[in-house]
């Protein structure tokens, strides 16, 4: 096969991070080549984890909102008008330790499908599911993953939280703001977050348990109207009538690919140095929910897609200059 030439930036992933890091290296003249992903039923998609909502409302920009879908294409189109080029694959491989640094989106071939002096990794996570069909079919629609993102839709409903670590404790803590009542739904007979944070939900009086319970079903069609429970130690069925759903069992990063070759914590989330993307590769930056996860919301991850654009591009002259 014919060799391509070397690009100056491959930005892997296009959610927020990606696209942003995109506009800001296509607008330094860098011509960006961005990998987007590849449309899956799952989580992972060009676009990122906003194709997966309906209405984002804190966004700045947009006093009356805007649907995740349409803030992504718009988001795209401004990189595609400063240059960017955008290919709707995979990237399955990486090499790390050679520079220019090698990247494959076909496994079978042993020449790597495309090299650059710099990557910009804006791979994103994904939250874990429950793995139920109806899922797909509702999240954005009365499902959701993020309380901070969604809490303020829910006033004065009933709905339920999924999980028992802190962050199920935390998102619970932050629904009962706007719920009537919300309900933790909990496997286990007992929580695995810290003591303070069950202190503080155990006497919030708006929050209630269900121990011992898993979701077998979530019923509704086109908007949650409810769960089907099973009780873990008898077996027993019964349902919930909730209008939300948040599902807290913890998140994941993208990096399997880069097991091996960028640092990562104990959770798979890449690390960075400290106020910058840079990562243990010189010229390897690393940007948005992959390195994050602590804030997880689309304009922190549009924040540090401009940061790593920015230091790729200063990465880049220091680079050129040798
Ligand atoms: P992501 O959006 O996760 O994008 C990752 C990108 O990487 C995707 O394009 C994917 O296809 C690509 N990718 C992954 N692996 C590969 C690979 N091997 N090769 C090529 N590409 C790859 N935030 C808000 O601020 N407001 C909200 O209202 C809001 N609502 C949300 C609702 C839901 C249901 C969810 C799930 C999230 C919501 N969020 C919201 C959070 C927000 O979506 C994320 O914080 C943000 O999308 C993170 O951006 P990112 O660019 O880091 O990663």
């Amino acid at each position: 096969s014919v060799p391509t030439p070397t690009h100056e930036v491959i930005i892997i992933g296009s959610g927020p991070a990606g696209l942003t890091a995109a506009i800001y290296s296509a607008r330094a003249d860098l011509k960006p080549l961005i990998i987007e992903g590849e449309p899956s039923s799952t989580s992972d998609q060009p676009g990122g984890q906003l194709m997966l909502t309906t209405d984002v409302e804190n966004f700045p920009g947009f006093p009356e909102g805007v649907m995740g879908p349409d803030l992504m294409a718009n988001m795209r189109s401004q990189a595609l008008r400063f240059g960017a080029e955008i290919i709707t694959e995979k990237v399955s491989k990486v090499n790390f330790s050679n520079h220019p640094f090698e990247l494959w989106t076909n496994n079978s071939t042993d020449e790597p499908t495309y090299t650059a002096n710099s990557v910009i990794v804006s791979t994103g996570a994904r939250s874990i599911m429950l793995g139920l069909e109806a899922e797909n079919r509702l999240i954005g629609h009365g499902l959701s993953t993020c309380a901070t993102c969604d809490g303020f839709f829910f006033r004065d409903q009933e709905i339920a939280v999924v999980g028992g670590g802190d962050s199920a404790l935390e998102e619970a803590i932050f629904l009962s703001r706007f719920a009537s009542k919300v309900t933790i739904i909990h496997r286990r007979d007992e929580l695995r977050a810290s003591k303070i944070m069950q202190q503080r939900a155990l006497n919030n009086p708006k929050i209630s348990f269900l121990w011992n319970s898993t979701v077998e079903e979530i019923i509704g069609e086109e908007k949650v109207a409810g769960v089907t429970l099973c009780n873990t130690l008898n077996g027993e069925r019964s349902s919930l009538d909730i209008s939300g759903l948040f599902i807290a069992i913890g998140h994941r990063p993208n990096t399997d690919l880069f097991i091996g070759q960028l640092n990562m914590d104990e959770n798979g989330y890449l690390l960075t140095g400290a106020d910058q993307s840079t990562t243990n590769i010189e010229g390897v930056f690393a940007c948005g929910d992959v390195q994050d996860h602590k804030y997880r919301q689309a304009i922190t991850a549009a924040g540090s897609g401009c940061m790593a654009a920015l230091d790729a591009e200063r990465w880049l002259e220091n680079f050129h200059d040798k």
